[in-house]
């Protein structure tokens, strides 16, 4: 099973650098101008550690 993704949007900055890093699995929600997971992405690309580590908030966790 793919590993889940969740961002705390009451923490992210709307700063776009987990888009940057793994645009496969994060965009940006233009309402509310914080990332979203991507439905059905997968939670088990190598980009999502690089999005954690550059998440300036350390506000994605993978479980
Ligand atoms: S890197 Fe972190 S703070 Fe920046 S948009 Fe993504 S989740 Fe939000």
């Amino acid at each position: 099973m793919a590993a889940k993704i969740e961002i705390d949007e009451d923490e992210c900055l709307g700063c776009e650098a987990c888009v940057e890093a793994c645009p496969s699995v994060f965009a940006m929600d233009e309402d509310t101008e914080k990332a979203v997971v991507i439905d059905g992405a997968d939670g088990d690309e190598d980009c999502v550690d690089e999005a954690i580590a550059s998440c300036p908030a350390e506000c994605i966790a993978k479980s």
